[in-house]
């Protein structure tokens, strides 16, 4: 068997014309522009790219940008003031801090001090217990993006058995809540999880969230599965840089029956997802109904 491959980059594009779309009509009806705000402190390459790339995304769809890219040294008391701001705003429907940190900053702290109804990364604590308590929340992108290409591709999720390997608090345990909510059959795999690809050939979606370059391959995978790679791994192959997922693609793409490349898989969807989330907070923060497919 050869798995048929989850377009993500097509899917993502297709979910930025729709969040466009969306814009275009909240503005017209409505005289509204949704707004995203994305704070960033310090320097690190990887958080620079990322945050250059939401902005274009943002303008992209019509959404109004806001980019704050703070000093290294920057105070705890200064974050959660400009945080405070922001909040306070009503041009910004969406915030997001950038992650990791620097170390001297407590995350936690800063991230359940953005409004909850703003937070669009889904990390607030309250966003966590309305997700696991089944209510009306801000949903993780990267895992709502999942979300999305499983509910296309298997049409209904019920009664399918998932398998979330991680349980990271960005990926792992909101997949596994998402798929629940799906009302799949859901375990989470993890470090400590004896028998792993044994745990793994009993699933029907196989999702890796574990950041271990080509770890699950194709042994693990049950013939006829959907596998979800959310792994992104820089590597060096044959002396070049190379990006590559958790995922063993080529053994897991011969068993499986459908299977997410990296890159072009789950990546594209992310951003698409944070896009998505900000015209929902807009949405709901203007009282107006939610754009339909674009939520969990
Ligand atoms: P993380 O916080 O490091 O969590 C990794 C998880 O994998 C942990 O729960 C860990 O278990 C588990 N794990 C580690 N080694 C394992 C092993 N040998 N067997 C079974 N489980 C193992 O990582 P994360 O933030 O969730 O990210 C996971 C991957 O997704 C990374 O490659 C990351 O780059 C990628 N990612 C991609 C996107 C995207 O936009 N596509 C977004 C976020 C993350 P323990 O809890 O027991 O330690």
């Amino acid at each position: 068997m050869t798995a048929k491959v989850i377009d993500g980059k097509l899917f993502a594009a297709n979910v930025r014309a729709q969040v466009q779309v969306q814009v275009a009509k909240l503005r017209e009806e409505h005289g509204i522009q949704p707004g995203l705000a994305v704070v960033l402190v310090g320097e690190d390459p990887a958080s620079q790219v990322y945050v250059r790339n939401k902005h274009a995304s943002t303008l992209e769809v019509g959404m109004a940008s806001f980019e704050h890219r703070l000093a290294m040294d920057t105070t705890e008391a200064e974050l959660l003031a400009l945080v405070q701001a922001l909040n306070a705003d009503p041009a910004v429907h969406g915030i997001l801090v950038q992650l990791p940190l620097p170390a001297h900053l407590n995350s936690d702290l800063i991230i359940n001090s953005i409004d909850p109804a703003k937070d669009v990364d889904g990390f607030h604590i309250s966003n966590v217990g309305l997700l696991g308590t089944g209510q009306k929340s801000m949903v993780p992108c990267t895992p709502l993006g999942c979300l999305m290409m499983l509910r296309d591709h298997h049409g209904s999720l019920a009664g399918l058995n998932a398998v979330v390997v991680g349980r990271s608090n960005i990926v792992g345990k909101p997949m596994a809540q998402l798929l629940l909510g799906d009302s799949c059959t859901v375990t989470i795999a993890h470090s400590r999880t004896k028998d792993l690809a044994a745990v793994c050939r009993g699933a029907d979606i196989l999702v890796a969230a574990v950041g271990r370059p080509e770890m699950i391959t194709g042994d693990f995978v049950k013939p006829g599965a959907t596998v979800i790679d959310v792994g992104i791994n820089r590597i060096e192959r044959d002396g070049r840089a190379k990006l590559v997922g958790d995922v063993h693609y080529e053994s897991a793409a011969a068993v499986a029956g459908a299977i997410t490349p990296v890159p072009g898989g789950v990546g594209p969807m992310t951003i698409a997802c944070l896009l998505a989330n900000t015209l929902t907070a807009c949405c709901r923060a203007k009282g107006l109904a939610e754009p339909e497919g674009l939520t969990a």
